[in-house]
Parts: structure tokens; C-alpha cells; sequence
């Protein structure tokens, strides 16, 4: 590994500063028996930490950097809007520009709201959902996650299940109460959770693709099932596509899939790499927020300019043609993978759809939380780790996706797959 002494300075104060010296628990190193590597800037595909160590990155900010760091479109005209102010506090023409392409390219979206987090979209759905339902109870999946808003940290998956916590307390238990939970691409447990439940679920929050237990795609039947069940219950469907959103395809994976949700949840891609989420779905339903309805719903920094300008230029630098190239450098790279494993027989399931995907050292088959719980996390430390020292940047946890941006290179893909195989080589049974 390259030195990264002054990583481990940084982090020996951020450690008294921050719990855990971090802002945010999935950028703890811990589960692959490290500490938090601390960057400094980073330009397409490449990373550089503050010890001067350059990374071919596949973090990507953990989604939203679909074209890459730094990307000239969006740094320029970011620079353009931070001279005409940070934050004007009412309406521009900038929010009309986003609202609009997200309605343009969003199958079940006519009418949206911006927020600021993937975390606040789910939680401001889930309000509009009983609101407009009057009923109380959600249905989400095991290994689903959809921000940290209390309704919805139950069996979250990610972060929590990187650190192996149970669900978190700080959740009262009148809230767990109206949160029904069940395995996910189990259309069976959704059916039964109905007939006992049903005429009190205001609504079925589902990520189309689950990137937060790894990547697991839902079966196309299951999604199906969830739009059959809800239209039969008068229960909304709520589709996370925070990370899905502009990244599994063109028209998010509703568009991959053929099936409209009611709401639609956004965010990281959307906001080019600033603070962002936003929540939208048909006229009536989204009619019901404040001030057009009596769902309350607010944001000082909501549609910020220069949130509203990245997600612009980002979204407007993306066609049919990204998706198109984006899965052509998955496929060439998910290939090196696959050859890497039977080169050296390391067990691997790789997981995708479109754009998205992710991988599992096991041999079965991974469809839901506990298949993926089948995966070998002392393998994935030892890649890890492995992976570092050859210059590449991986989320520090097998339970996380992997994102390709059109600013890698099929010689990055060749230099990454090269990694795999040293990886692979040295990972010890
Ligand atoms: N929903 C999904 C599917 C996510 O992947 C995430 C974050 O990773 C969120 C919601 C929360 O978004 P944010 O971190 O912007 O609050």
C-alpha cells in the first residue's frame, strides 16, 4: 500500500472530533480492518487522498458522480451560479429546468418536489402516502434502505448491516408498530402481510433494484405483484430510486422495468454531487403537499441554485447513448471479474441490471437480505485491502454497489481488472 500516514493523522483527531470520525457511519474502514482513508480531490475517474495517492474510483460519492469528479459542464456553470449567489431563497428558473427533466424522463413523475437528501424524499413520500391514504402503516423490505427517517430504519440493510447493529434505538416502538417488514423478492410474505394488514397500509416502499444490501435486483414478476397487490388495497407504491434513479437506466428502473409506481423517490444523480432528493408521482397524489394541500412539507435550502445547476447539467449530459456505454465498461469489467474468480476459484455471484451492479463472494445465489448474508466478509476484506494497494477505490463494505461513471476508461476497466486478479490471487481460504 502506498503511504497514508497523513490519512491516519487526520483520522487520529477526526476520531475525538466526530463519533468515529466520520460523518456518516458507511465511510468507517472498519469492517475491512482499516481506517478511513482521507481524500483530497478528485478529477473523472481518479481519486487522490491527502498523502498524494491516486485511486481508480468507483465510489463515485456513492452514486450521484455519474460523469465522473469535477466534470467540466457542471464545474463551470456551478461557478457561474455561485457568483449569482449560494442560495436565493425563492423561486428560479433553474428548479423549473430539473423539475421539468426529471417529469420528461420519469415515467410515473408529473409533478415533483425538491428536497434535500435521498432521506428527507422518503420520508416527506411516506407522509404524502398517509396522507393522501389516511391510513398509518408502511410495508417495506429486509436489507431496503431508504434514509435513516425513523418510519424507515428497520431492517435497513447498508450501513447497518455493515456494523452489524440491530435496527436503531431512538426509534419509538409506536413507530416499528406501523412498519410491516418482509423479505424482499418475496411476493408470498407481501400477499399475506396484505390480507392481515392491508386496509391499514397507506403504502409499499420498495428499491426497484436493492443497491444497500449489495445489489439485488427485485424479479420482474415481484414488482409486478407489488403494483397488483396496492391497486387491489387502495395502497400506494413507492418507488426508492435514490440510487436506481438515472443510474440502472435512462428512465430510472421503472423505465428498465415497464412498471409505474404512484411516488417516485429521488436523489444523488439528480443533484450531480450537491446535497439533493426529491419526491414525485402522479398530479393528484403530489397535489396534496403544502401549499397546494394540507401535506406539510418544507426547505430552507430546498431547490438550492447550485444543487439545482449540477443536478441540471448532469441530467442534460446524459442520453439514451450514456446507458449504452455505461454497460457496455460494466459488461467488459464484470467479465474480468468472472474470469478473475474461476482463474483462482474465488466464489462469486455478480448482481445487475442496466447500469447498476455489484457482486458477493459465494457461490449461491443472492436474491434477498439473508442469501446475502451467504457472502464471505473475511474474502472481502482481504480484496479489499488488496484492491487498495493497487490503486483502486471500492466502497469499504461488501454489502454496497459498485458505480462505473463515463468518465472511466476502458484502460481503467483493464487496470481494475489486473487489480482483481492480483487480489484474487493473494486472497487466502
Ligand atoms: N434511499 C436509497 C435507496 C439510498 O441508497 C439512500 C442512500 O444511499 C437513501 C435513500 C438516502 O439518501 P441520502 O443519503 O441522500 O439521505
Amino acid at each position: 500500500m502506498g503511504n497514508i500516514d497523513k490519512s491516519k493523522q487526520e483520522y487520529e483527531k477526526a476520531v475525538d472530533l466526530m463519533p468515529g470520525g466520520v460523518n456518516s457511519p458507511v465511510r468507517a474502514f472498519k469492517s475491512v480492518g482499516m481506517s478511513p482513508i482521507f481524500m483530497d480531490h478528485g478529477k473523472g475517474s481518479k481519486i487522490t487522498d491527502i498523502d498524494g495517492n491516486e485511486y481508480i474510483d468507483y465510489v463515485m460519492s456513492w452514486g450521484p458522480l455519474i460523469l465522473g469528479h469535477a466534470d467540466e459542464r457542471v464545474v463551470s456553470k456551478l461557478k457561474e451560479a455561485a457568483e449569482g449567489g449560494t442560495s436565493l431563497g425563492t423561486s428560479t428558473v433553474q428548479e423549473n429546468k430539473v423539475a421539468q427533466m426529471i417529469i420528461d424522463r420519469v415515467p410515473s413523475i408529473e409533478m415533483v418536489r425538491m428536497v434535500n437528501s435521498g432521506t428527507e424524499a422518503g420520508m416527506s413520500a411516506l407522509r404524502v402516502a398517509r396522507g393522501y391514504t389516511g391510513r398509518n402503516k408502511i410495508l417495506k423490505f429486509e436489507g431496503n434502505f431508504h434514509g435513516h427517517s425513523d418510519s424507515l430504519l428497520i431492517k435497513a440493510g447498508s450501513g447497518v448491516a455493515t456494523l452489524g447493529l440491530p435496527d436503531s434505538p431512538g426509534v419509538p416502538s409506536s413507530i416499528v408498530e406501523n412498519t410491516i417488514t418482509v423479505p424482499y423478492n418475496d411476493s408470498e410474505s407481501v400477499r399475506y402481510a396484505f390480507e392481515e394488514y392491508g386496509d391499514d397500509i397507506a403504502a409499499v416502499i420498495v428499491e426497484p433494484v436493492s443497491g444497500n444490501m449489495g445489489v439485488v435486483p427485485s424479479t420482474e414478476d415481484f414488482l409486478q405483484e407489488l403494483r397488483r397487490v396496492t391497486n387491489d388495497y387502495g395502497s400506494l407504491l413507492i418507488f426508492d430510486e435514490v440510487m436506481t434513479g438515472f443510474r440502472v437506466g435512462y428512465n430510472c428502473a421503472q423505465g428498465y422495468f415497464g412498471v409505474t409506481p404512484d411516488i417516485t423517490c429521488l436523489g444523488k444523480v439528480i443533484g450531480g454531487g450537491l446535497p439533493v432528493g426529491a419526491y414525485g408521482g402522479k398530479r393528484e397524489i403530489i397535489e396534496q403537499v403544502a401549499p397546494t394541500g394540507p401535506v406539510y412539507q418544507a426547505g430552507t435550502l430546498s431547490g438550492n441554485p447550485l444543487a439545482m445547476t449540477a443536478g441540471y447539467e448532469t441530467l442534460n449530459a446524459l442520453d439514451e447513448s450514456t446507458y449504452e456505454e455505461l454497460i457496455r465498461k460494466v459488461d467488459r469489467l464484470v467479465e474480468g471479474y468472472k474470469q478473475a474468480s474461476i482463474d483462482y476459484d474465488i466464489p462469486l455471484q455478480i448482481n445487475r441490471a442496466g447500469a447498476m451492479f455489484g457482486f458477493f463472494f459465494t457461490n449461491e445465489p443472492v436474491f434477498n437480505f439473508e442469501t446475502a448474508q451467504n457472502a464471505d466478509l473475511d474474502y472481502f476484506a482481504q480484496y479489499y485491502r488488496a484492491m487498495i494497494d493497487e490503486g483502486i477505490f471500492l466502497a469499504p463494505s461488501q454489502f454496497e454497489a459498485v458505480f462505473m461513471s463515463t468518465a472511466h476508461t476502458d484502460e481503467d476497466i483493464d487496470k481494475t481488472i489486473q487489480a482483481v486478479r492480483t487480489a484474487f490471487s493473494k486472497i487466502e481460504t
